[in-house]
């Protein structure tokens, strides 16, 4: 188990205040000038060297991501750090601890990525429905710039950068970094096709970075505390601590910060007081948020939860948001709901997605109460399989996994409710 002196997010249940005296109090902003002068390269190889990969759900690199920064402006355009807090992930809610408790973290960290990466200003694009998160926020980075720390000269070390906050109207699609960047823009929020990647054409065309809230607010105390540090924690490749969120059928749901790559039974044992009802009453997993394929409880006991542990068993640590479901879950029904969601928040530009998810989440629904040939499971796998890859971004993907998940391993209980539905008929004639 982690110890408390290793837990970055100290303020985490917010049992301390959130203002920046208490902020400074546990460390936060000491001496954040000494870091500046360390150099943008140094910061961008110590966040390199520490092994921090992004914490949005996709993984990728954070120093290298960094590094895809122009070092020189080309005609005077300016570079721009995007932090999104667009949490919408079912199951995800750890950047919305980390605003609500911890805000100061964030704005630290957006300064020190922010100046890394020598861009002008951060935008924090805040999901809609965070209202009392937005305004801690906006009251935070105020507070920040009454006290120097941002701004002109922030913090003393010569360097000007400012930090805005950003509603978001609550369409999921903006939590897409293009849809972002669009929205941002005043625009409605599509998504872009990639390359050109925001490093080289991102906000009003600029150079831009777009990191989630947790990569950026771990920053300082890798910084502080050293790339050694952050990366004795963990494997090879999944390396750090991690927030972890945990929803569900545990006797205790919570939020909390682990090293990455704890087995899926110690992280509830030791943090969730077990399974409702005991082990033998769990059913399955669906481990790093809604757009991941889910596992069945046989597999997941001993996962290492990172990346490469959970794609060993056919998933992925995504956001981190573990969704326990034991025997009481009807299992057709929570991914019919999950296929109905991505149905809703589909922006409708790509033709796969669009009409796929349409179409899958009638599908789920006729399965659901089993009104439906043998042979459509083979069908719905087929037409996951048309949406997988064929679209714009990577919500037909998510839209597709958990189906894929459901066939591969619950197809006996399609086909149950398929024959039971049946025989139902038939007794009716
Ligand atoms: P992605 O793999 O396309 O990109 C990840 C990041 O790496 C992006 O910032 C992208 O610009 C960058 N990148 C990737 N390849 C690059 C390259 N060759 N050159 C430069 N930069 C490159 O994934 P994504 O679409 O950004 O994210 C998908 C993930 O988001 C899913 O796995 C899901 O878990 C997660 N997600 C999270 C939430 C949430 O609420 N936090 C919501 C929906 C989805
Ligand atoms: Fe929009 Fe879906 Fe295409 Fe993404 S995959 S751009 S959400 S239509």
């Amino acid at each position: 188990m982690l110890a408390d002196k290793d837990r970055i997010f100290t303020n985490v249940y917010g049992f301390q205040p959130w203002n920046l005296d208490a902020a400074r109090a546990r460390g936060d902003w000491d001496n954040t000038k000494d870091i500046l002068a360390k150099g943008q390269d140094a910061i961008i190889d110590e966040i390199k060297a520490s092994g921090l990969r992004g914490r949005g759900g996709a993984g990728f690199p954070t120093g290298m991501k960094w590094s895809f920064m122009p070092k020189e402006s080309k005609d005077g355009r300016p570079s721009f750090l995007v932090i999104n807090a667009d949490e919408s992930e079912p199951g995800s809610c750890k950047d919305r601890e980390i605003i609500r408790h911890d805000p100061h973290k964030l704005i630290e960290g957006a300064l020190v990525a922010g100046f890394a990466m020598r861009a002008r200003a951060a935008y924090i694009y805040i999901r809609g429905e965070y209202i009392r998160e937005a305004e801690t926020l906006f009251t935070a980075v105020q507070e920040a710039y009454d006290a120097g720390l941002i701004g002109k000269n922030a913090c003393g070390s010569g360097y000007d950068f400012d930090v805005f906050v950003h509603r978001g109207a609550g369409a999921y699609i903006c939590g897409e970094e293009t849809a972002m960047i669009e929205s941002l823009e005043g625009k409605k929020g599509q998504p872009r096709l990639k390359p050109p990647f925001p490093a080289g054409a991102g906000l009003y065309g600029c150079p831009t970075t777009v990191n989630n809230v947790e990569s950026i607010a771990v920053a300082p105390t890798i910084m502080r505390r050293g790339s050694a540090w952050f990366s004795s924690f963990g494997r090879e490749n999944n390396k750090g601590t991690k927030l972890f969120q945990i929803s569900g059928h545990v006797e205790k749901p919570c939020v909390v910060e682990e090293e990455m790559g704890i087995p899926f039974k110690d992280l509830i044992e030791k943090h969730c007081g077990g399974i409702r009802g005991g082990w033998d009453n769990l059913l399955a997993v669906i481990p790093g948020g809604s757009s991941v394929p889910l596992v069945p409880a046989a597999e997941i006991m001993d996962a290492p939860m990172d990346f490469d542990g959970l794609k060993a068993v056919g998933s992925g640590l995504g956001t981190a948001a573990v969704i326990v479901m034991d025997k009481s879950t009807d299992i057709v029904k929570a991914i019919s709901r999950i296929s109905y969601f991505y149905k809703h928040e589909s922006c409708g530009q790509c033709t796969p997605c669009r009409e796929g998810t349409g179409w899958m989440w009638r599908m789920m629904e006729r399965l659901r109460v089993g009104d439906a040939q043998p042979e459509e499971i083979d069908m719905l796998f087929q037409v996951t399989k048309q949406v997988e890859g064929h679209t714009i971004c990577a919500l037909g993907d998510a839209a597709a996994w958990p189906i894929q998940g459901l066939i591969k391993h619950f197809r006996p209980e399609l086909e149950r409710r398929i024959a039971d539905a049946g025989n139902m008929a038939e007794a009716a004639e």
